[in-house]
């Protein structure tokens, strides 16, 4: 019983995925993967700003 729901919950986030995907090609990725930075190009690392940024604040 709870393994068809996890099953169907997966199932369901799957298929969002894959048509969010199709939708829009660029979102996802930009959400999910970590980019790089606009100003120094580096590959940015973990979610918070790159150190760059940080760097300036500070
Ligand atoms: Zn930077």
């Amino acid at each position: 019983m709870l393994v068809k729901v996890v099953l169907l919950f997966l199932l369901a986030m799957a298929l969002m995925a894959m048509v969010a995907n199709l939708l829009f090609p660029g979102r996802l990725k930009k959400r999910f993967l970590p980019g790089r930075c606009a100003k120094c190009g580096r590959p940015k690392i973990g979610t918070g700003p790159c150190p760059c940024e940080t760097r300036r604040i500070k």
